[in-house]
C-alpha cells in the first residue's frame, strides 16, 4: 500500500509560510531571470494566469488583481522540501522522495494498526504544524493509482484533502476513474494521450478497461505497466536508494547577455564550485570534465558562437580547486571575443565512487588528502553559515551573469542575516 504526499502549489505555499499575509492573495512565482509562470495559487488561476505564461504578458492582470509574484527562491524551496518530507518521514516507516514537493510512502502492513484515513489526516496536519505547507494525500495499492488518488484529493473539496482507493466500493472507484482525461495519469504525456484519444480512449476508465495485449502492441510495456498499476497490481516498487549519478550538469541562462572573459570566468567557477560540492556530497570523482559557452540561438541577427571542449582529469578528482584550473584553460581556449554569451555550463562524468579509484588507480593517485580535508572545511562552512561564505576568487571576480531575480523573497531559513523581523 502507497501514500503519495504532495505539496499543494509548493512554491507559493513556501512564501506564504513567512509571509502569512499572502493567504488569501493570488501568488505567482517566476522561473529562472523572471521569465515564465511556474506556480501559481489557487487564487491567482482564478484571474485566469495560466501555466508557463510569460510573465511580461500578464502584466495588466497582475496590477489590477494585486497578484504576489516572485522570482524562484530555490534555496528556500529546498530547505522547505527537506523540512516538510522529515516532518513525513516521522510516521511512516520508508519514504521515497519523488521531487521537491512529492514523496511516496510505504504504508503496507500499517492499516492493519491505523486507519489509513487517519493517517493521511496526520501527515497532512503535521506538515501543515511543523512546516507550514498545506499537503493532499492520495492512498492505493500502487503508486499510479497512489498519484491519482492525490490528484483527485486536490480536485474535489469532498476529499478533505485525503482520498483513500481501499475504502472506496467498486461503483466509486468506477465513478473516479471515468471523471478524469487519461492524460491525468502518471507517465501518459500529451503525446501519448493523443494516440490513445485516436483509437477511442478518453477517459482513465476507458484506458483501465482497453485491451491489454493492444497497448502493448502500440503503445508498449511502460504503458502496458501504467495499465496494471491502474487495474490495482503493483509493478513499481518504492525506490529507496537513489541511483547514482552518471554526470552532474551545471548551467544557467545570464540575467543579461555578457561578452568579457572575466564575466564567463566567474560564472564557470560559480559552476564548478556548485558541482564539486555535489559529487563531494555523493562521493564521487569525476574522470571527465566538458566547459561549454553560447550565444543566443534565437537572436538571429547577432553573431553566433558555441564553443565546447572536454578535458580529461588524468586521475579522478573531486577537488574544485583543480577542476576550477582546469575548467578556466579550456574557457580560455573556446572563448572568442566579440560575441554576447547567453549561457554557459560544466559537465563533471566519468564519475566513480571515491573509495574505488584510490584502489584502482595507484599509479596515478589521486586528491591528496590535505586537498581532500581543505574541501571538507569549506564544504563544512557553506553548509553551516550559507553557500557562498567561502567562493574561489575567480568567482567573485565579476558577477553580471547572475540571474535576475528582481522579486527574491529572503531566505530566511537558511541565511541568517536574512532572518524574518518582527
Ligand atoms: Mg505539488
Amino acid at each position: 500500500m502507497f501514500a503519495l504526499i504532495d505539496g499543494n502549489c509548493f512554491y507559493a505555499s513556501c512564501e506564504r509560510v513567512y509571509q502569512p499575509n499572502l493567504r488569501n492573495l493570488p501568488v505567482i512565482v517566476l522561473s529562472n531571470n523572471d521569465g515564465c509562470v511556474v506556480t501559481r495559487s489557487a487564487e491567482a488561476k482564478a484571474v485566469g494566469i495560466k501555466m508557463g505564461e510569460p510573465y511580461f504578458k500578464i502584466q495588466d492582470i497582475v496590477r489590477h488583481n494585486n497578484v504576489q509574484v516572485f522570482s524562484s527562491n530555490y534555496e528556500l524551496y529546498g530547505d522547505m522540501s527537506r523540512r516538510m518530507m522529515n516532518s513525513i518521514a516521522t510516521l511512516v516507516p520508508t519514504t521515497e522522495v519523488y521531487s521537491i514537493d512529492e514523496c511516496f510512502a510505504d504504508v503496507g502492513g500499517m492499516q492493519r494498526l491505523v486507519d489509513l484515513n487517519e493517517l493521511g489526516h496526520q501527515i497532512r496536519n503535521r506538515v501543515l504544524q511543523w512546516v507550514g505547507i498545506p499537503t493532499c494525500v492520495g492512498i492505493a495499492p500502487t503508486k499510479t493509482l497512489a498519484k491519482f488518488c492525490n490528484h483527485l484529493a486536490k480536485r474535489h473539496r469532498y476529499f478533505k484533502g485525503v482520498a483513500n482507493w481501499s475504502a472506496w466500493d467498486a461503483d466509486m472507484q468506477a465513478r473516479a476513474l471515468n471523471s478524469e482525461p487519461v492524460t491525468e495519469v502518471w507517465g501518459i504525456g500529451r503525446r501519448i494521450g493523443q494516440s490513445l484519444n485516436e483509437v477511442g480512449i478518453e477517459t482513465v476508465g476507458d484506458f483501465t478497461r482497453a485491451s491489454t495485449a493492444m497497448l502493448r502492441q502500440k503503445f508498449g510495456v511502460v504503458v502496458e505497466r501504467t495499465q496494471r498499476e491502474l487495474q490495482g497490481v503493483s509493478c513499481l516498487e518504492m525506490e529507496a536508494v537513489k541511483p547514482k549519478r552518471q554526470q552532474i550538469i551545471r548551467s544557467r541562462s545570464f540575467g543579461q547577455p555578457v561578452c568579457d572573459l572575466t564575466g564567463l570566468r566567474s560564472a564557470i567557477s560559480h559552476h564548478v564550485a556548485d558541482a564539486g560540492r555535489e559529487l563531494r556530497e555523493e562521493g564521487g570523482v569525476a574522470h571527465t570534465l566538458q566547459v561549454f559557452i553560447q550565444t543566443n540561438r534565437f537572436k538571429l541577427e547577432l553573431p553566433q558562437h558555441y564553443g565546447s571542449e572536454c578535458v580529461q582529469l588524468t586521475s579522478g578528482t573531486c577537488d574544485t580547486l583543480k577542476i576550477n584550473q582546469m575548467a578556466q584553460k579550456a574557457l580560455e581556449r573556446i572563448y572568442k571575443a566579440g560575441f554576447e554569451y547567453k549561457k554557459c555550463g560544466v559537465i563533471l562524468s566519468g564519475i566513480e565512487s571515491a573509495n574505488q579509484q584510490q584502489q584502482l588507480d595507484w599509479l596515478n593517485p589521486g586528491d591528496s588528502e590535505q586537498r581532500l580535508r581543505l574541501m571538507s572545511c569549506v564544504d563544512g562552512l557553506n553548509a553551516r553559515f550559507g553557500r557562498d561564505v567561502l567562493q574561489l576568487g575567480t568567482e567573485r571576480m565579476n558577477t553580471d551573469w547572475r540571474m535576475r531575480r528582481d522579486k527574491l523573497s529572503p531566505r530566511v531559513t537558511t541565511r541568517i542575516n536574512e532572518l524574518i523581523q518582527v
